[in-house]
């Protein structure tokens, strides 16, 4: 694929934008500046995660119906299984459904125990992520379901082979989107992509972009999850635990080359990791050949 124009520009990607639900007021008004600085950007979709074990279930909704009520934004609910009954889960669903929410990103979560323990299903519940897409699906067939992938495998996964038949079991149950665990290597997420086509799944595998607000803080958290942090990464952040300023100019820098590298080879659709933070999305959109609705019309 190829995603150049006649005049040598790359063609506008898509963009989706993921943020989570705030715990203070303070947070609030900060995650609202965030959307209204993004939302000209025009994004296919923005999305709000679920605390782990359901923890955030009211402040994931209420953020949600916000986006629906106060911009023209499509909202993706993220949901998992942990922690609920079907039954509760179901009826999660349906309030998102009556509320007109028709896009969900469907999880399994991790362990209650916290990342590492061994995962165990609700014994009511749904039992993993294929079940809950399906259980999504059959309940609401006009609710879009976007569900995870690992380029790196999931932690848990035994291999490649399994961690794969687990994305296929989640397209088989009716999803139509995935979207990438971060990583910072491309080369895990081309290795990825080539391994899920060649096991016959055609749907979009749409790469997750987190710029590294603070790097320490940040690798802490990916690391965890099991992606990779790079020696070479780790080094262009040396030294720079005390100078804010120019880890941003860094982080954006270093996206924007992740992103413009991953277009160049044909990639057309970006997931971002805000962390509710706009200022370097929003230039590395703008690096995408991406304008604010706008200043599209002004130009
Ligand atoms: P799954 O696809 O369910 O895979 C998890 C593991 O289970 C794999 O090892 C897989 O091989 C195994 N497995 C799955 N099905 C079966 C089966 N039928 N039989 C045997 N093994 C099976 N967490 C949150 O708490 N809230 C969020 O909002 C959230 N959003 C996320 C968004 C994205 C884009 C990503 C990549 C992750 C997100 N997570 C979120 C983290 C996620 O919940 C954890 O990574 C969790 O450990 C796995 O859930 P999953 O649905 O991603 O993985």
């Amino acid at each position: 694929a190829h995603t150049e124009g006649q005049d040598g520009h790359l063609k506008r990607p898509a963009i989706s934008f993921e943020f989570f639900p705030p715990k203070t007021e303070d947070m609030e008004r900060n995650l609202w500046e965030t959307i209204n600085r993004l939302a000209p950007l025009d994004p296919k979709f923005v999305s709000v995660t679920y605390g782990a074990g359901g923890s955030t279930r009211e402040r994931t909704h209420s953020t949600i119906s916000r986006i629906l009520k106060e911009t023209p934004l499509l909202p993706a609910a993220h949901l998992t299984c942990v922690g609920a009954s079907r039954g509760e889960i179901d009826e999660i669903v349906d309030r998102y459904h009556e509320v007109g929410v028709r896009h969900i990103v469907a999880l399994r979560g991790d362990p209650a125990g916290g990342i590492g323990t061994p995962y165990a299903s609700h014994p009511d519940g749904y039992q993993n992520s294929a079940d809950l897409v399906a259980g999504i699906k059959k309940r609401h067939a006009d609710i879009e379901v976007s569900v995870s992938a690992y380029p790196e495998k999931h932690p848990e996964s035994r291999d490649f082979d399994a961690d794969i038949d687990t994305l296929k079991a989640k397209v088989d149950a009716g999803a139509t989107r995935a979207i990438t665990q971060v990583f910072f290597d491309n080369d895990f997420y081309f290795r990825y992509l080539d391994r899920v086509r060649a096991r016959g799944i055609n749907i979009p595998v749409v790469p997750g972009i987190m710029p590294m607000h603070n790097f320490k803080q940040a690798r802490n958290f990916v690391t965890r999850n099991g992606t990779t942090v790079p020696e070479w990464l780790a080094a262009k952040f040396e030294g720079l635990d005390n100078d804010a300023e120019t880890r941003k100019l860094v982080a954006a820098t270093v996206a924007a080359g992740q992103v413009q590298k991953l277009a160049k080879h044909g990639v057309d659709t970006f997931h971002f990791y805000t962390m509710n933070r706009a200022d370097l999305v929003f230039a590395i959109s703008h690096l995408l050949g991406i304008r604010a609705k706008s200043a599209q019309k002004a130009a």
